[in-house]
């Protein structure tokens, strides 16, 4: 990865601080100068002026010097910080996408080496063999063209590859792996332990891709530094970027082209696909690379992007795309959270805090929705965070504002403060947080999509995707019992809940927007029958035998569990095959 490039731009105007400042806030005065080009039309204008609030701004514009063809390129952003008449402060969407009314899907995307597996939480659980046959359980979705027989192979070989702690439980639905051992329960996972005991919910240590143990000569052991959101240097958690790409570079038998931005698959007369087209995002030029076989593993909305894109006179509608499925049946894992402090352990003492930059237990669905008369279908895990973990960004779950509630060694303070008292309070307060996330499987609709926007392209000139998606009462009603079980879990253990505790119905029960779990899924489906599959069961395109897709558009869903090592399994599984069938001259 290159690093980060930091550009100053100063402009100085002959004009009082205030009229500058609200020129860039008046749609009128802003759609003068933001984004304005010398050829281009600024179309749309639209400021919310407020921290939080958000600018869309569409600019028309030729598609190249003196063309006559225009595109519509869009940009997006959100204020930070409004200090008037002194400072704005916005972030800045250079890739939009957009929304028809209603939806609020959240397309988080990581344009990296390594994808989103550089800052992923490393929570490595296989599919169990229910996961794979919903239909046939609860009459909803659409069962897997494979079992979990067909994919345990493929766990067994990424967990020895990669290296995943855990312990093996035997729970019918939660796969035993290849684990290696996990770290101790710290504290507050202790105390989840005992008082989760007394409710009858199970914790079990977690399994997390990180290396408790050395597993080759290229990556160490977990030094227990805690700070895994922020890149291992010493390999010993899971990036893509580090345990898998670098090591097939040093084969010498990978070519990697970084800066790259896919537009489509490239098909010859047959409908065979040839190659790739992308836009290099340094000189905004188009190349092509070509293949005897083409893999998209760009995640499940960008894939669906790239597949719909791919239009020619034998693909009027996208390649592989005759069903007229791709990008249908997109979805996500449901979530809902919520925490609390013990104060029974404010000005608490240190024990074992040793650990991963994670948790070290969860909980697996411990309950049948059928036999326990639930009134939702599928279930959910929970994870798990407390003790003396670090802030990834913020101050911590509402630690700043504890002392103005809770008396500090006996002392009733006023809230907030600063300097040696404020000090005081933290330290007073730290290490006394306990929080929970459920994370569930929502039944996978075909009427929950993303298409092409027919209306807006990217920088590079790319049609965009527009979503269309939507939560039903059966995700509704499980972000509900997460709630109703993690209060009683934090009554349980004797914590006071400061957030998460207010949900009610008017908020879906605290339930996230769709995409924001950042498990997609769905888009390229495959199954048995290409009227309803745009893949076969190795994910081979049903209408183009020498195309592959393998991220989480391949999901006929996702159970409740996270789905990065099913991913991974799948996806060594259809290598395997790509390579049986090019031996065999059959692609
Ligand atoms: C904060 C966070 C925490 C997470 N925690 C977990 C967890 O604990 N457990 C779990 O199982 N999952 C977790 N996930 C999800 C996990 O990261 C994803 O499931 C996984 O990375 C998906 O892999 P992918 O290869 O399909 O997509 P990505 O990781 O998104 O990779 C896609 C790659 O394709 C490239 N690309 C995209 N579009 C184009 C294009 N047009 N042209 C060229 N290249 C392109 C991107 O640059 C990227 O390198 C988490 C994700 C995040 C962000
Ligand atoms: S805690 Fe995470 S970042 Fe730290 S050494 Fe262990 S694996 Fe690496």
């Amino acid at each position: 990865m290159s690093s980060p490039v930091t550009v100053r731009v100063t402009h100085r105007y002959n004009l009082p601080a205030d009229k500058v400042f609200d020129a860039w806030l008046m749609p009128a005065v802003a759609a003068r100068f933001l984004f304005a080009t010398r050829t281009g039309n600024i179309m749309h204008c639209e400021i919310e002026p407020a921290v939080g609030g958000q600018f869309v701004v569409t600019d028309r514009r030729p598609v190249a010097d003196g063309d006559e063809s225009f595109f519509d390129a869009q940009h997006r952003g959100t204020y930070i910080e409004i200090d008037r008449p002194k400072r704005i402060v916005f972030d800045f969407v250079v890739e939009p996408y957009t929304q028809a009314p209603g939806s609020n899907w959240e397309w988080w995307r990581a344009r990296m080496v390594g994808g989103r597996t550089n800052h992923w939480g490393r929570i490595s659980l296989r599919f169990g063999p229910d996961d794979f046959k919903r239909k046939s359980i609860d009459g909803l979705g659409d069962d897997w063209p494979i079992g979990y027989d067909d994919i345990k192979p493929y766990y067994d070989k990424i967990d020895k590859l990669i290296g995943v702690f855990g312990t093996n439980e035997n729970f019918p639905n939660a796969p035993d792996g290849i684990f290696l051992p996990p770290p101790k329960p710290r504290l507050h996972e202790i105390m989840l332990q005992r008082s989760n005991a007394k409710i009858n919910i199970p914790v079990i240590p977690s399994r997390l891709s990180i290396l408790t143990q050395k597993i080759n000569n290229t990556r160490e052991a977990c030094f227990f530094c805690a700070q895994c959101g922020r890149s291992c240097k010493i390999y010993g958690d899971f990036s893509s970027s580090s345990v898998l790409v670098k090591p097939a570079i040093a084969t010498g038998n990978v070519d990697l082209v970084v800066n790259a931005m896919a537009r489509e698959v490239l098909t010859d007369k047959n409908g065979l696909a040839t190659g790739i087209s992308y836009v290099d995002k340094a000189d905004m030029q188009e190349y092509q690379v070509y293949g005897r076989t083409v893999i998209l593993a760009a995640s499940a909305c960008e894939s669906a992007r790239l597949l719909l894109n791919s239009k020619s006179e034998r693909f009027p509608n996208g390649i592989a795309n005759s069903s007229n499925v791709v990008g249908k049946y997109l979805h996500d894992s449901t979530g809902a959270d919520m925490g609390g402090i013990l104060p029974q352990l404010f000005d608490r003492k240190r024990y074992n805090e040793d650990g991963v930059g994670g948790m070290h237990v969860y909980t697996p669905w411990w309950l049948d929705n059928k036999k326990d008369k639930l009134d939702f279908p599928r279930g959910y895990h929970i994870e798990y965070g407390g003790g003396f973990d670090m802030p990834l960004y913020g101050f911590n779950w509402g630690i700043e504002q504890l002392n103005g509630s809770y008396k500090v060694k006996g002392k009733k303070k006023e809230a907030g403060g600063y300097g040696a008292s404020l000090k005081e309070d933290y330290r007073y307060f730290f290490g006394s947080h306990v929080g929970m996330a459920g994370r569930g499987e929502a039944v996978a609709m075909k009427d929950s999509y993303c298409e092409l926007d027919p209306n807006t392209v990217d920088i590079y000139g790319i049609p965009v995707l527009r979503f269309h998606t939507k939560y039903t009462d059966y995700e509704i009603k499980q972000a509900k019992h997460m709630k109703e079980t993690f209060a009683e879990i934090l009554h349980a253990m004797g914590a006071v809940s400061v957030w998460g505790g207010d949900d009610g119905p008017e908020n879906n029960y605290g339930l996230h927007a769709p995409g924001n779990i950042i498990h997609e899924a769905g888009t390229i489906r495959m199954g048995n029958n290409p009227k309803d599959s745009p893949l076969n069961k190795w994910a081979q395109a049903h209408d183009c035998k020498n195309l592959f897709n393998v991220d989480g558009g391949m999901f006929v869903s996702q159970g409740d569990k996270n789905i990065t090592w099913t991913i991974l399994a799948l996806s060594m599984r259809t290598s395997e095959y790509i390579v049986d069938q090019l031996k065999k001259n059959n692609i």
